[in-house]
């Protein structure tokens, strides 16, 4: 049996139930994260990944949706330990925080309804490949902006655009899709942030355009820099991704993905990039506690 933190305890799965008219559900008004813990065998340790950035990212997420609980950041991060412990996880798994108006009331606003949180895990292993190289196209579907759904949050309605152009990805028979903005620039995929990289240089979409604020594209560009690379943050047109020697796609499900095909072209010679692959070793030492600078990232947890 599986627990879950609900309405301010941790109970077992079966109790954890809202009803059919809990107003999020029906408006798509839900925040959420997604954190991951890694189990490493060696130390018999799990370790949680960046648990303070994601819940300082769900709080502001909240402000902007007007919704307030009654847990603060400490306490969240506490009690999500407290279920990987009381869970006995000893795998590699995600945690979603979701955060929903639970009135039972129609009308799409933002003002006098209840907010509540829910706290979950399930196993996760590689969301999508990270050995290999994944095939992407440039969906059809256009990236959200600030004043529609804004990118910035992981609020559940937005992931109706991650939904149209994923799907459009897998029923190309691609893996995954990259998004353009309104201004027809490079913005992210369906759940993921995106890097190319040129003659050596790493170059991501700036916040402004349109892209979700990647916990995991921060931590991409400070490895990137401790290893001695310029990273530059700019728009990206779409025939760039055709011409960059190395793309991949990062997040805390996707981890580090190389991207070895776009819209039928090769990217560089159709193999994981060299400093790609580089930057992924150090992100996975990073996230079991295995690189003291980057200690501050994790929380064992024993
Ligand atoms: N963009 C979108 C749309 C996402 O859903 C995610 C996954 N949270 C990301 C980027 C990557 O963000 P992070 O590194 O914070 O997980």
């Amino acid at each position: 049996m599986e627990y879950i933190y609900f309405e301010g305890k941790i109970v077992p799965e079966d109790e954890a139930k809202i009803s059919v008219k809990t107003n999020s559900l029906h408006y798509g008004t839900a925040i959420f994260e997604g954190i991951r813990a890694y189990y490493d065998e060696e130390t018999d340790t799990m370790w949680g990944l960046f648990f303070k950035e994601h819940y300082q990212r769900l709080f502001q997420n909240m402000k902007v949706l007007n919704m307030e609980i009654d847990e603060d950041i400490d306490q969240l991060i506490q009690i999500t330990i407290e279920l990987i412990k009381k869970n006995k996880i000893k795998s590699d798994i995600y945690i979603r925080p979701l955060v929903y108006f639970s009135d039972l009331k129609i009308s799409p606003k933002l003002i006098g309804y209840n907010a509540k949180i829910t706290i979950y895990t399930y196993p996760l292993g590689d969301y999508i490949d990270i050995n290999n190289g994944i095939k992407a196209i440039v969906s059809s579907w256009t990236r959200l902006n600030d004043n529609m759904i804004p990118p910035r949050l992981k609020v559940a309605g937005a992931y109706v655009n991650s939904a149209f152009s994923k799907t459009e990805a897998i029923l190309s028979g691609a893996d995954e899709a990259i998004v353009l903005n309104k201004n027809g620039y490079v913005s992210e995929g369906s759940a993921e942030n995106i890097f190319i990289v040129r003659n050596g240089k790493l170059i991501t979409p700036p916040l402004s355009d349109d892209i979700l604020e990647g916990i995991t594209r921060q931590a991409i560009i400070t490895i990137a820099k401790d290893l001695g690379y310029e990273v530059e943050e700019r728009h990206i047109a779409r025939t760039e991704l055709y011409v960059a020697d190395e793309v991949f796609f990062c997040g805390t499900g996707a981890q580090v993905s190389p991207v070895v095909e776009i819209d039928h072209r090769k990217v560089g010679d159709g193999k994981p990039g060299k400093i790609t692959k580089q930057i992924q070793e150090v992100y996975f030492n990073a996230v079991k506690g295995r690189i003291d600078k980057y200690k501050h990232w994790v929380i064992p947890i024993k």
